[in-house]
C-alpha cells in the first residue's frame, strides 16, 4: 500500500501579514530540520504515491537539501513530487537544481500581478519576479507548474484581478489555485485598519470569484475543486487525495496526517522536531467517516458527491438544483460556481456535518 507524504517546511524569509501557517523567519535550524525530516521519513515503513513540500517556504531549501530528504523516502515510480515556491526565492539555476533533485511539480505563491496588492500582502516578490520565475521554471524543465492567486485582497478591483488573470494564462502554467483571502484572528492584517478598509466587500469578492471561474474556463483551465483549476491532465494528484479522503503521512512541525484511520497533528516547534528521534504528534480524531467523505467529495466540482452515499439527500439536492447551486449528473451532486460560494451552508443544509470544522469555500 502506498500513501501520500506531506512535508511541512517551516521557514519563511519574513511573515506575510495575513498568514497564520506555522513558519518562522529564523532559518538557523534549517540543516538540522533536513536531517530530522529525512530521519522521520526513513522510519516510515511504507512507499509514497505522491510527495508534497508545503510551508512555509520550501524554496528556502537548497537542491541538495531536497535531494537529502527525497533520498530517505521510498517513492513509487512516476510519483508526483510537488514543492511550493516563493517567486522571490527561485531563479533559473535554483529551479534547474531542484528539478534535477527530483521535484517534478512546482507551485508558485504569486497571489497577484499588481504591485500595490503585492505590497499590501507583504509579499517579498514583485510582479516582474513572479513572471520571471514561471518562465525560468519552464526553461528549467518543469512541465507541471501551478500558480496561486488570491481574491478579495486589499486594493484589489475587478480590473486589477482581470489583469492578473490575463497575465497568468499568458504564462506556461498548467494549474491555478484561486483562494479567497480569509482574515485570520491574531494576524497583523486583522489589526490593520488601513488595509481592512481597502478590502473589497463580500458581494464584490463573490463576483470576482465567479468571474475568475468563467475566465479560467474560457482559457482552458477547468475547475475541478472549489478553489482549483487545471488544464487537462494537470490536476494536483496529492491534493486530490485529501478531497477523496485518502490517507497520507505528515512530517514536519505542525503537519497534519491521516494514517490507519486516525487524523493527527505533529508538534509545532522546530527545535523539538530537530531534537526528537521521532517527531511527537497528537491524535485529533478518527477519520474517514461517511460524513467526512461526503463533505470532501462535494468540494470536487467535476465529479461531485454520489447521491446514494447519504440517505435522504435527494429532496435537498432538488432544492439546491432549483436554486442554481448544484447540478445532478449521472447519480452525482455537483456544486455550481454559485454553490461553491456557499459550500459550508450547503454542507449544513444537506446534514452532512452538524458544524463546519474543516473545509469551506
Ligand atoms: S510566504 Fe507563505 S507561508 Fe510564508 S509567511 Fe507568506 S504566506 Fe505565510
Amino acid at each position: 500500500m502506498s500513501r501520500g507524504l506531506y512535508i511541512h517546511v517551516p521557514f519563511c524569509i519574513r511573515k506575510c501579514p495575513y498568514c497564520d501557517f506555522f513558519s518562522s523567519a529564523d532559518c538557523s535550524l534549517k540543516e538540522e530540520y533536513v536531517k530530522a525530516a529525512a530521519r522521520n521519513i526513513s522510519a516510515i515503513n511504507d512507499s509514497f504515491s505522491t510527495v508534497y513540500f508545503g510551508g512555509g517556504t520550501p524554496s528556502l531549501l537548497s537542491p541538495e537539501q531536497f535531494g537529502n530528504i527525497l533520498s530517505a523516502a521510498d517513492i513509487i515510480d512516476g510519483a508526483e513530487i510537488s514543492a511550493e515556491a516563493n517567486p522571490g526565492t527561485a531563479d533559473k539555476k535554483y529551479l534547474s537544481g531542484i528539478r534535477a533533485a527530483g521535484i517534478n511539480r512546482i507551485s508558485f505563491g504569486i497571489q497577484s500581478f499588481d504591485e500595490t496588492e503585492l505590497k499590501a500582502l507583504g509579499r517579498i516578490h514583485s510582479a516582474a519576479e513572479a513572471w520571471e520565475a514561471v518562465i525560468s521554471a519552464h526553461k528549467a524543465g518543469f512541465e507541471n507548474i501551478s500558480a496561486d492567486l488570491m481574491l478579495g485582497t486589499p486594493f484589489q478591483t475587478k480590473k486589477s484581478l482581470k489583469k492578473s488573470l490575463e497575465t497568468i494564462v499568458s504564462l506556461p502554467v498548467t494549474h491555478i489555485s484561486a483562494y479567497m483571502l480569509k482574515i485570520e484572528n491574531n494576524t497583523p492584517l486583522a489589526k490593520n485598519k488601513d488595509l481592512l478598509r481597502n478590502i473589497p466587500d463580500d458581494d464584490e469578492t463573490a463576483d470576482m470569484y465567479l468571474e475568475t471561474v468563467n475566465f479560467l474556463a474560457e482559457n482552458g483551465f477547468e475547475q475541478y475543486e472549489i478553489s482549483n483549476f487545471a488544464q487537462n491532465g494537470y490536476e494536483c494528484i496529492h491534493n486530490l487525495g485529501y478531497w477523496r479522503c485518502e490517507e497520507y503521512y505528515g512530517i514536519g512541525p505542525s503537519a497534519n496526517g491521516f494514517v490507519d484511520g486516525e487524523r493527527f497533528r505533529c508538534d509545532d516547534t522546530v527545535r523539538e522536531f530537530t531534537l526528537q528521534p521521532i517527531q511527537g504528534r497528537t491524535f485529533i480524531e478518527r477519520g474517514g467517516g461517511i460524513n467526512e467523505k461526503a463533505m470532501l467529495l462535494l468540494r470536487l466540482t467535476k465529479k461531485g458527491l454520489p447521491l446514494d452515499m447519504i440517505g435522504g439527500i435527494e429532496c435537498k439536492a432538488d432544492i439546491l438544483v432549483s436554486k442554481g447551486l448544484a447540478k445532478k449528473e449521472n447519480g452525482f451532486l455537483k456544486l455550481t460556481p454559485e454553490g461553491c460560494l456557499v459550500s459550508n451552508e450547503i454542507i449544513l443544509f444537506c446534514g452532512i456535518m452538524d458544524n463546519i470544522s474543516k473545509g469551506g469555500a
